[in-house]
Formats: structure tokens, sequence, C-alpha cells
């Protein structure tokens, strides 16, 4: 029998073990990891560089503190993220785990968690352990858990979707989940632009009526539109009830703004300069977009000036500042960064993480019902989440000693 069970060793469930073995030093604590290493997704996140936080969300100083206390000095870069000043993801993941084992938590890793439920003196949870065919099913009573078994994007991170699945064992309501940061496919066949990077602003639309706006670089595929402009709002694109990942976008567009600084009368002046200069076609839009992309809003223009040569330039400087794509899908679970969806927030109490439905457990990090765009916000809401539920599960177990 353990004090704490902490399924999930990411982002949340390392932060809850910390937090828990902080605030009553001596407590048993056990996390239990699917994976062969603790923290996979840390590795990966913000390019292997870890954007942890950001200065837009509430709890982001007492993290840069956290981190502090753990050694790892951070750095802030444009937008308010924050990274560690080393730019190695890795030095986060490894603060973390030094940590947890100098606290005296246990980590066992190659442990899926595959059920729990509740027992006398609190929940009996059932893994299967070890590597390839050898594995064997494990049991494990503990007084309290936290479950942070994330959500289903990143699969190769060890996020399947299992904590929804806990969750719902547990008695929680989970609301649909759907993969969110992630690429967008286009109704365009937009091969011709693959590699080509734009700075550019962005609009999302639904039957012309606006979702969302962002600004960034712009990153042609083979198959639609990526860049962290583009996941932004691939958040605010919902898929229909009937339709799946694929299908289900009609009425959506993006239109890009090419050159947010510039009125479209000041696009059409310099594009008339070049005009009187003697450049024509690609040439026009030279140093503005990359010459793909150029040639791209040209046959645009000419097919929607009707061959009107007077119309043309006017045209022109119409796609620049709203050149128009249309999505067809999302790119799915093994591209997306995060959950949309997850536990229902009304069910667990903000303050503490605790369950509203089931006492003793505890509940952090992307199994929630909450998605933030990119730039840390994500992981500072596994930090704080995790922080506040080892906080209270370990309050709590003190108190009840
Ligand atoms: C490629 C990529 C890059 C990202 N970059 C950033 C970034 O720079 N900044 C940012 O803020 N966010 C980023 N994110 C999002 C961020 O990493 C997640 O939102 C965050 O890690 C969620 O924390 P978590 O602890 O809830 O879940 P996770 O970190 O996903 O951890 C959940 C853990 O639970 C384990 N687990 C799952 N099921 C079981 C089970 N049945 N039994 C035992 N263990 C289980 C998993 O293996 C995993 O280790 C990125 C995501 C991805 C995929």
């Amino acid at each position: 029998m353990v004090d704490l069970l902490i399924l999930g060793a990411g982002a949340a469930g390392m932060t809850a073990g910390i937090s828990a073995l902080r605030t009553a030093p001596g407590l048993r604590v056990l996390l239990l990891e699917k994976k062969t290493e603790a923290g996979r997704k840390i590795l990966a996140s913000g390019n292997g560089r870890c954007n942890l936080s950001n200065e837009a969300m509430p709890g982001y100083a007492a993290t840069l503190r956290f981190f502090q206390s753990l050694g790892v000095l951070t750095r802030e870069e444009e937008g308010g993220r924050f990274y560690p000043m080393s730019g190695d993801a890795r030095d986060v993941r490894d603060a973390l785990t030094a940590e947890l084992s100098r606290l005296g938590a246990e980590i066992v890793t190659d442990a899926e968690v595959q059920a729990v439920r509740t027992a006398e003196k609190g929940f009996i949870v059932q893994s299967r352990v070890g590597a390839g065919k050898r594995k064997k099913v494990r049991e494990d009573q503990a007084r309290a858990v936290v479950l942070a078994c994330g959500g289903k994007a990143g699969p190769a991170f060890g996020t399947t979707g299992d904590g929804a699945r806990l969750a719902r064992m547990l008695g929680h309501s989970v609301t649909r989940l759907a993969p969110a940061l992630t690429a967008v496919e286009t109704k365009e066949d937009v091969a011709s632009l693959r590699g080509v990077r734009q700075r550019a602003r962005l609009l999302l639309t639904e039957a012309g009526r606006e979702k969302a706006v962002s600004e960034g670089e712009v990153q042609f595929t083979e198959y639609g539109l990526s860049g962290i402009c583009v996941f932004d709002l691939s958040r605010y694109m919902e898929i229909p009830a009937g339709k799946d990942l694929k299908n289900g976008f009609d009425g959506y567009e993006i239109q890009m703004d090419l050159w947010p600084e510039m009125k479209e009368e000041a696009v059409l002046a310099h594009l008339k300069g070049r005009a009187e200069a003697g450049e024509e076609g690609a040439a026009l839009l030279r140093s503005l977009v990359r010459a793909p992309l150029a040639a791209w809003i040209l046959a645009e223009a000419q097919a929607g000036s009707g061959g009107d040569p007077g119309r043309e330039l006017a045209e022109t400087a119409r796609l620049v500042k709203h050149l128009s794509f249309h999505p067809k899908g999302l790119k799915g679970w093994d591209h997306a960064q995060v959950t949309r969806g997850g536990v229902l927030l009304d069910e667990v109490d903000q303050e503490t993480q605790a369950s509203l439905i089931q006492p003793g457990l505890y509940l952090a990090g992307e199994v929630l019902d909450w998605d933030g765009p990119c730039g840390g916000f994500n992981l500072e809401h596994a930090w704080e989440t995790g922080r506040r539920a080892g906080w209270a599960a370990a309050k709590a177990l003190a108190e009840s000693r």
C-alpha cells in the first residue's frame, strides 16, 4: 500500500509527485509510467527546446520559481514564451526526475495502467508491467490517486486516450476528444508550394463568420498548411456531429494577409510602381513572397480577372491581402500537439484538482477538458494543475493519518 499513486509520469504527474513530497515529506509516492522512461513528451516539446511557460498564464511566475527550485534557469523569448536557458528540453525532464528521486518517490516505467477501482481504503490499480512479451500483471493499492495520463495527442509519447478511459471507469464524464494544434489539409492542391514558408496574418471563418485570427509563419506542405499560426487556428475547427476529421469542414475558409502592415490600396500602388518599372509576371511580387507562391498568386489573379489585364494588378493586390484556402480536414492524433476535450471541468475542484465525483482522486494535465494555444500554455497548465493536485492530495493524506 502506498499513500499516493500517480498514473502517468509526464509533465503533470511528475510535478504532482514533487509537490506532494515537498508538502508532506515521507509520504510513499509511486508513479506508474507506460513508456520506457518518464516525460517522453517533454523531450519532444518545443522542437526539443521545451517552451515550458507563457507570461499570459496566471501561474507562470510560480512555475518559474518552481523550476528555479529545481535548478532550471529560464529565458523569455518573443510572445512571452519561456524556455530553459540551455534550449534543451532534456534539462527540464531530467531536473524533474532527479528531484523525484531525491525526495524518495519511486517511478516504475514500462507499467501500463489498465484499470482503477475503488476499495475500502482507497484504490486498487492494475497494470501490465515489463517490456515485450514478458508482461506481468501488477496490482497496487493506494490511499489516493492522481490521474495524469494525458490526452490522446502524440500517441508515440504514450498518450493514447487511456486517461479518458480510466476517468470514465471512476465515474467521470468525458467530452468528445479531438486533435488540436495540428496541421490543416486543404481542398486546394498546394503540392507546388511545398517547402514555402511565409509570414502572414490568418483569419479563420466558418460560413463567413470569424472564428479565429493568428499571425506567424505559415509552412506549406504537400497536403496543406502547417506552422504554429495554423496549429492555433485548428483549435477552432470543430468537427460537426456525424462528420470526421477528414471531411468535416465544409464552409470553413482560411484567409491569409501576406502583407499585414499595408492596406490593399498601398499594395496596389506598390505593384503599379513595379509594373511601371517594367516588371511583369512573378517578378512583380519579388521579395514579398517566394517564387512558387508568387506563381500561385499570379495564376489565381489571371483566373480571377477573367483575362482582363487591366484588372489583373488589382486582383493581385487583393490576393496579397486575402489569399484564400479551404480546409478539407485536419491531420490526426499523430501530428497533433494537444487534445481538445477531456474530463468535464465541472466535476473537478479548481483549487485542489480533487474529483467531485470520487473522494481521494485528483486529476491534472491534459486529461482535463482544457487546451490552450501554442506558446507554452499547455505545459503551463500541466505544471499548475500538477502542483495543485500534489499539494492537495498530500495535505489531505497528512491530515487523515
Ligand atoms: C510534439 C509536441 C510538442 C509540444 N510542445 C509543447 C511546447 O513546447 N509547449 C507546451 O506548452 N506544450 C507543448 N506540447 C503539449 C504538452 O506537451 C502537453 O500538453 C503536456 O505534456 C501535457 O502534460 P500531461 O502531463 O497532462 O500529459 P503528458 O505529458 O502527455 O504525460 C502523460 C503521461 O502518462 C503516460 N500514460 C498514458 N497512459 C498511461 C497508462 N495507461 N499507464 C501509465 N502511464 C500512462 C504517458 O506515457 C505520459 O508519459 C507539445 C506536445 C507535443 C506532442
